[in-house]
């Protein structure tokens, strides 16, 4: 449950970058959005974690309990919510937002030592389940992934991922069948949302304007500020109803076709 822990760290804090390249979009018309019905966009891009897909139950409480076993550790499922919690206070991102799986394998040594694991062995097992996070069998799609991408498909969107994580993208994308154009690592990419460069990359591999797409993601600082701040729209899916701040917030996917204007083709998934 890492990838989104940016949520409880940084919350406050605009990238240094933002206002710096912010301006460029903003005065050319495009951004009426809101209008019932207008379209403007040609591409959606996605967030992947917990976004389009969510850890399986390996990555989850009793998947540290059993991976533990394995590095002699008895960790307490009952206590991974606190542990997670208490990490996230004190996750730090790279200065310059490189990829940095270190960061992430720290990140999960707390939450170890957090669940009872508090021993040498710790940093080993916290490898571990981070390399657990790479493998695309051990994530779910939420049930109105596939639908949705359907959908956009229908209106002739492009669609792309653009995702913090050391997957292999294009492995994720074959394995859960997921209809995109482009997929976008920050451990290929180098950079993590919100460095607009990532976002940048998977524009141009579509061959499309930041004031022609769109972004969706569940990270109202990686996903919705790092978007907007290059010009783009950007929508934060929140299913658990944590941000009601955030303009533009959907409580799932099934309201983003009607969140980008798009109409006609929704009922025929219900
Ligand atoms: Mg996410």
């Amino acid at each position: 449950m890492r990838r989104n822990v940016s949520r409880g760290s940084r919350s406050t804090r605009s990238p240094s970058w933002a206002s710096a390249s912010s301006g460029s979009h903003r005065s050319s018309g495009r951004r009426s959005w809101g209008i019932a019905g207008a379209r403007f966009d040609t591409a959606v891009l996605f967030d992947v974690d917990f976004t389009l897909v969510k850890p399986g139950p390996d990555l989850g409480p009793d998947g540290y309990q059993l991976l533990g076993r394995r590095f002699g550790l008895e960790l307490d499922p009952a206590r991974y919510a606190e542990a997670r919690a208490a990490a996230v206070e004190t996750v730090e991102q790279h200065p310059e937002l490189d990829h940095d799986e270190e960061v992430w394998v720290l990140f999960t040594e707390r939450i170890i030592r957090g669940m009872g694991g508090d021993s040498d062995r710790a940093y080993e097992c916290a490898v571990e389940m981070t390399r657990a996070w790479e493998h695309a069998e051990n994530f779910e799609l939420f049930e109105d992934t596939l639908p949705v991408l359907a959908e956009l498909r229908m209106h002739g969107l492009k669609l792309g991922l653009v995702s913090n994580t050391g997957r292999d993208l294009d492995a994720f994308v074959a394995h859960h069948a997921l209809d995109v154009d482009v997929a976008v690592s920050s451990s290929t990419h180098g950079k993590t949302k919100p460095h607009p460069t990532i976002f940048q990359a998977a524009l141009d591999r579509l061959g499309v304007a930041a004031g022609e797409a769109a972004m969706v993601g569940d990270s109202p600082d990686d996903d919705v500020e790092g978007a907007r701040a290059l010009g783009m729209r950007a929508f934060l899916v929140d299913r658990d109803d944590r941000f009601r701040e955030i303009e533009d917030r959907l409580p799932d996917l099934r309201a983003l076709p009607a969140a980008l204007g798009l109409g006609g083709l929704g009922e025929t998934h219900g």
